[in-house]
């Protein structure tokens, strides 16, 4: 498969905390996750500048202790949203960025970036996470992947589907399909296997990963997938598991050393990722150790944790989590003994209580977990893009996937009244028109605003965006005829459109969220920078290569020069010489961080100059 240079297009899941990446392979029939760089299959969605670079991924992640302002994760919290926004308002308290308020209450997120101020939109550090995630794709397929399908939560509403795309649009992606997370698992499980049956199916996804918690009530028929209704948790999920287990540990230090590390950002960062850490390995053991060198103070920190007491110390949230499962059954007014299918999704469903718990709650009922739960989403949306892209097999092709709007779309009638045009659970794409008129003699244009959401009046509902059709010729009230059109494409994003019967005239709009969406200079803009960016990377990269063979190279000249074998058959003015250039060398390699790819190359060539010929003759 990798490396015969075909167009493939590849799944995304762009996940709050963790992404991860899958495509479908042709010959084995089967999505395949693909692994970074250091060998793991989620990458954290995390991204970070400093003084020389910038860093996405685990590299990212790595250095957040150090570098913890100019250390971005949480883009999507942010994607599609305003600043005042109250989720946007109570998440900046707790973040150790900076968010401001841009253009058209656009949240902006400040960093310095090689010793200069700069802001950047969620979608830009998110399109940053999905470059990262297309260049972990094409260096195991060997060739360009431009095609991918993104996938985002059930709940995202249209301005934050449409942000999610931008930010793949600046990545340099052709985003093919916006795809529900929940609907992604329900693929990756062999749901499909259904797809075209009569049977009715529910399914519950139960979603719980770094930073929330989903839990969606699918149903299935003919292939049609619709999410009947979402509940969940903005702030619950792994890393609150992480802060029991730091909150637990700090205790443990001050009983054992009589000292507080809470003032040490750093030493509670250590202790965080070590917590992380060790939570994984209680998903698979009983008991594991975490052990910190010079945690606080130069003292070391050695400790061990049982499962028990992880699960003791959680204890609370993950019955917290079985109540909004109950929440979801009793909004959706569905008996636990209707649902076919509990499909486990997210890192932290893999967490043995949590499933010990569910499967008690649906009464012993056997949870779905053939797939990894936090690769599933991933997994679903390979086999989606393989759909979109024509490279699938017989096995998927059949699949007929409808997606359905997850909230009604309407506008605004008399007395602020919504009137539906598309309702919510409508398979997409779909397109729907209603006629309309004006309300006053000789009034010329109308206002067509659009509203998301299920309540009755307008005001209740979210705002999308208006426009003005104009030029309507003058006459009587109640008389002319205007055909409002209101388009949904395969992705989720709506087109507004109006006619005038009588002139033929037209007008429209694609909703573009209330302005806080980036315009299309914006993005043209963001594009190439990003293009700047990845090219500043880029030569980093070879800056680094550079560095990283002289380095290499004066080492083994060190060696060879303390070798026996070679050292007595040097004159002493020969030994001098190589001595004193290799220090030279390793002076100058200190203080060499800005220096460029071609002055490693000549460093390296003028030490090859004057060890080569001594070699050379030796050896003669
Ligand atoms: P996201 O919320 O970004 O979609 P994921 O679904 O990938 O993220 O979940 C990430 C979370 O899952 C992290 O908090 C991580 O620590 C946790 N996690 C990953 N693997 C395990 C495991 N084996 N046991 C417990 N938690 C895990
Ligand atoms: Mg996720």
């Amino acid at each position: 498969m990798a490396g015969n240079g075909e167009c493939v297009s590849i799944g995304i899941d762009l996940g709050t905390t963790y992404s991860c990446v899958g495509v479908w392979l042709k010959q084995k029939e089967r999505a395949e996750i693909i692994v970074n760089e250091q060998g793991n299959r989620t990458t954290p969605s995390y991204v970070a500048f400093t003084a020389a670079e910038r860093l996405i991924g685990e590299g990212a992640k790595n250095q957040v202790a150090t570098n913890p302002t100019n250390t971005i994760f949480d883009a999507k919290r942010l994607i599609g949203r305003r600043f005042n926004d109250e989720l946007v308002q109570s998440d900046m308290k707790v973040w150790p960025f900076k968010v401001v308020a841009g253009q058209g209450d656009k949240p902006m997120i400040e960093v310095t970036y090689k010793d200069k101020q700069k802001q950047f939109a969620a979608e830009e550090i998110s399109s940053m996470v999905l470059l990262k995630m297309r260049e972990i794709a094409e260096a195991f397929l060997g060739s360009t992947v431009k095609d991918a399908v993104v996938t985002v939560p059930a709940y995202f509403n249209d301005s934050q589907r449409q942000a999610t795309k931008d930010a793949g649009l600046i990545a340099g992606l052709n985003v093919m399909s916006i795809l529900n997370e929940p609907t992604a698992a329900a693929i990756a499980y062999g749901l499909e296997k259904n797809a075209g049956s009569d049977i009715y199916k529910t399914v519950l996804i139960f979603d719980l990963g770094g930073g929330t918690f989903d839990v969606s009530l699918l149903t299935m028929k003919q292939g049609v997938f619709e999410v009947k209704a979402t509940t969940g948790d903005t702030h619950l999920g792994g890393e609150d598991f992480d802060n029991r287990m730091v909150k637990y540990f700090v205790e443990e230090f001050k009983r054992r050393q009589k000292k507080n590390i809470e003032g040490s950002p750093k030493a509670l960062r250590r202790l965080r990722t070590a917590c992380e850490r060790a939570k994984r390995y209680l998903s698979l053991t009983t008991e594991t150790s975490i052990e910190i060198d010079c945690l606080f103070e130069g003292i070391d920190f050695s400790t061990t944790v049982t499962r028990a007491r992880f699960e003791n110390m959680n204890m609370d949230l993950f019955k917290k989590c079985m109540e909004l499962v109950e929440k979801c059954l009793t909004d959706a007014n569905v008996s636990k003994s209707s649902i076919h299918d509990v499909v486990l999704v997210g890192g932290s469903a893999r967490i043995p209580k949590v499933q010990q718990m569910l499967q008690d709650l649906f009464n012993g009922k056997e949870l779905c977990k053939r797939i990894n739960p936090d690769e599933a989403v991933a997994y679903g949306a390979a086999v989606r893009a393989a759909i979109l892209g024509g490279n699938a097999t017989k096995q998927i092709q059949d699949l007929v996937l409808l997606d359905v709007t997850p909230l009604s779309l309407g506008t605004s009638v008399e007395d602020g009244v919504m009137s539906v045009l598309v309702p919510r659970n409508t398979s997409i794409p779909t397109k729907k028109e209603q006629t309309f008129t004006t309300t006053q003699d000789n009034q010329t244009s109308i206002l067509i605003d659009v509203y998301q959401g299920e309540r009755t009046r307008v005001s209740d509902n979210h705002f999308l965006g208006e426009f003005h059709f104009a030029n309507i010729p003058p006459a009587p009230a109640r008389s002319p005829t205007i055909n409002v059109c209101f388009e949904i494409d395969a992705n989720g994003i709506l087109h507004v459109s109006a006619e005038d019967r009588a002139t033929r005239q037209t007008g429209g709009i694609t909703i573009t969220n209330e302005n806080a969406r980036l315009s299309k200079v914006e993005i043209d803009r963001m594009l190439q920078e990003a293009v700047k960016y990845r090219a500043e990377d880029e030569e980093l990269k070879k800056k680094t290569e550079a560095k990283n063979a002289l380095e290499v190279y004066v080492y083994k000249l060190k060696d060879a020069i303390l070798d026996q074998n070679i050292t007595t058959k040097l004159s002493l003015a020969q030994k001098r010489e190589t001595e004193d250039a290799i220090e030279e060398a390793i002076q100058w390699l200190d203080c060499s961080r800005f220096s460029e790819v071609l002055e490693f190359e000549e460093k390296q060539h003028y030490l090859e100059n004057i060890w080569n010929p001594i070699i050379t003759k030796i050896y003669k």
